[in-house]
């Protein structure tokens, strides 16, 4: 069970929420604009000490909402998925899973979780940056996606968006949301962004599809009209004010 560490208090992980953070190493995707690509790529791993990691999380419990474990992608670890769910109920703090639903894994593991988090990489051609293999993983989200909205967790769909690419999927991104039950979830437009707010995978790809900071006000009203007509809570990720 490799992490690449975890935060006691978190308040940018979850929207609206005080999370106890923790990341698992290693990834199936090789997302151009990944900014954790070093523990995407199994660098900088230990083992999870887990009696101290459970103390931590004890001494924690008061002040966060939720355990999260996010990545990489903790699902290519289901050892480490299950014993931080078993950890965070012996604790008694709700657990969330930040998983990319593109691993056969990934389908079964998001039952043991109380929230999940999750993106929607649309063009997933462009957004997955693997050469080919992608209708697969593509095929294998839809069913994570199909299994999760008719579970009625608590949920969070993120939408990455790549400068002058996504808007284009923008029905498919409805489609998707719209499979939900409104009130369970909570939408994040996040735009990509690019050196020096991130360090992404592919520098290249970036500076073509990044942003070099917020997008315009225009940009960020046609997102939230347009997602916030699925009757959802949306939020629009600024990293500049
Ligand atoms: S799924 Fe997440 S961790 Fe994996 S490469 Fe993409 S952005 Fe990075």
């Amino acid at each position: 069970m490799l992490i690449a560490g975890w935060k006691p208090f978190s308040l940018v992980d979850v929207v609206g929420k005080v999370t106890f953070t923790t990341w698992a190493c290693g990834c199936n995707l090789k997302c151009p604009f990944c900014h954790n690509w070093r523990t995407a790529e199994w660098q900088g791993c230990v083992e999870l000490p887990v009696s101290k990691f459970e103390e931590e999380l004890k001494d924690a419990s008061d002040f966060v909402d939720l355990l999260h474990l996010t990545g990489g992608e903790p699902t290519l670890q289901p050892k480490l998925v299950t014993t931080l769910s078993s950890i965070a109920k012996k604790v008694g703090v709700p657990f969330s899973l930040n998983t990319n639903c593109t691993t056969k894994q990934s389908i079964e593991l998001i039952e043991v979780a109380d929230h999940v988090a999750t993106d929607i990489k649309v063009p997933y051609q462009e957004l997955y940056g693997l050469n080919g293999a992608f209708d697969d993983l593509w095929n294998t989200f839809l069913k994570c996606i199909e299994k999760l909205a008719s579970m009625g967790k608590e949920v969070e769909l993120r939408i990455p968006v790549a400068k002058d690419l996504t808007k284009n999927y923008l029905n498919e991104i409805k489609r998707i949301i719209s499979m939900f039950d409104p009130s369970k979830v909570t939408v994040v437009v996040n735009p990509l962004v690019t050196e020096p707010l991130t360090d992404p995978r592919d520098k290249e790809w970036c500076s073509k599809y990044c942003y070099k900071g917020n997008m315009e006000s225009d940009e960020e009203n046609m997102w939230r009209e347009e997602i916030g007509e699925l009757g959802v809570k949306v939020k629009v990720k600024r990293w500049l004010n």
